[in-house]
């Protein structure tokens, strides 16, 4: 047995034994064979590569090196989402509805002022209550027993801090939340159902009325130098589809899988699978968020997008080169609704992405404009075969949308070897997604 080979099992027995090692002053992560913890972004590695690159916690001292195992340890560790260099390493699964205690948290334990779900149907039917804004005792009692839920879950991850999973790492039901942090990086894990158990009922939403969740997986604001790699995201546990319907609309419970807002800048996002959901990615949340002009670059590659019913992502005022990417869409996606959503003053550069779908979803269906003007796109391949995107979007755009340009301002410099479409399709069917580093 090699001297590496012997390293290797202690890190992997002190895993399991709950120890944390912390890496050798001068010692590459190399040397630790899967220990990825001290890894920063590659120099040409997207846009999160410009402007000084990412290096997250990688300078933490021995002391900010953790592994943590429950939801307690994690909230120490992340220290309230402070600026210390900070290593954090998610050993098993940690469900963040659970209280200080250990014990799990479910929705009636957040419930308080008398909330019932029942009663706030009751009190907010459009056929009595009308198109106002709910109010009164029960959406008061509603916001009360989401206050106590966020409290839970809400977790906030601070400047130069490092998140990696261990082998099978699991966090559910928290959403991750960057605000005005610099350099953080999160790869290898998995992030599952961030359930929210208190949706609001918005009625002026889209002419219908409709269900509005407060929770992201991953919340982006005011943040730069971000990497998010190898990392797999989904509703696994609770699928929308399966919430029932209340004043005709699907009783939501899940917002963005990854958000991306508020001028938050120089973010890349690879080799991650973004899974069973609505609404995927969100780069730019409002048309007139005007400080969002000249930020939101972000560089989206080598990720899979299965089953998600849109945003994947939607833009609005960010250069985002959009590359080697694989979506599918299963055979009873029958709620599917676009892939790339093209919106106000948004600039997406797209190579070389293969899509993958039954019958009844076509190409016109995988790009939807609003407000926007211009799309790049070339290499794409559909079901196998070649396509231009722009060119069918704008041969069947519906009569809201206006026809795309092909100038979108601006060339992608940073980036790695960008693999011809059908490559791309097969690497990432393999190699995208937690548990899948190589
Ligand atoms: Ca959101």
């Amino acid at each position: 047995m090699s001297h590496r080979r012997r390293s290797l099992s202690l890190v992997a027995l002190a895993g399991m034994l709950g120890l944390t090692l912390s890496t050798p002053a001068g010692a590459e992560p190399r040397d630790v064979g899967r220990d990825i913890s001290r890894d920063t972004l590659a120099a040409d590695d997207g846009w999160a590569a410009a402007d000084g690159g990412t290096t997250g916690g990688s300078t933490a001292d021995a002391a900010h090196v953790l592994t943590v195992r429950n939801r307690s340890e994690l909230v120490r560790a992340l220290d309230g989402g402070s600026d210390t260099p900070k290593i954090i390493r998610i050993a098993g699964t940690i469900d963040a509805n659970t209280g200080d205690d250990g014990e799990k948290l479910d929705c009636d334990d957040y419930a308080t002022g008398g909330y019932e779900l029942k009663k706030y149907l009751a009190a907010h039917d459009p056929r009595s209550w009308g198109s106002a804004r709910p109010s009164g005792p029960q959406e008061e009692a509603r916001q009360a027993s989401a206050a106590k839920q966020a409290e839970r879950i809400e977790l906030a991850v601070g400047s130069h801090t490092t998140i990696v999973g261990l082998k099978g790492a699991v966090l559910k039901g928290a959403s991750l939340q960057l605000r005005g942090s610099d350099h953080v990086i999160i790869r290898n894990l998995e992030l599952r159902d961030a359930y929210d158990c208190f949706p609001v009922w918005q009625p002026n939403t889209g002419g219908l009325g409709d269900w509005k969740t407060a929770y992201d997986n991953i919340w982006l604001r005011g943040s730069t130098h971000v990497w998010i790699d190898h990392v797999t995201i989904s509703d696994q546990g609770h699928p929308d589809e399966d919430e029932p319907t209340y004043f005709g609309r699907n009783h939501l419970r899940h917002d963005g899988l990854l958000d991306i807002t508020n001028a938050s800048d120089l973010v890349t996002v690879s080799w991650s699978r973004f899974a069973d959901h609505d609404k995927g990615l969100l780069i730019g949340n409002g048309d007139t968020a005007t400080g969002d002009r000249g930020r939101l670059r972000v560089t989206l590659h080598h990720n899979q997008f299965e089953n998600v019913v849109q945003r994947a992502p939607r833009v609005r005022f960010g250069q985002v080169h959009l590359y080697n990417n694989r979506y599918v869409v299963p055979a009873d996606a029958h709620d599917y609704r676009y892939a790339l959503g093209i919106s106000t003053e948004s600039a997406v550069y797209a190579e070389n992405n293969a899509f993958t779908t039954p019958g009844h979803v076509e190409a016109a269906d995988l790009v939807k404009s609003w407000n926007g003007t211009a799309l790049h796109q070339t290499g794409t391949l559909f079901n196998g075969y070649p396509v231009d995107l722009l060119a069918i979007h704008n041969a069947y755009n519906s009569g809201s949308e206006r026809d795309l340009t092909a100038d979108v301002g601006w060339t992608p410099t940073l980036h790695q070897k960008i693999d011809s479409a059908v490559r791309a399709d097969r690497e990432v069917a393999r190699g995208a997604g937690a548990g899948r580093l190589r």
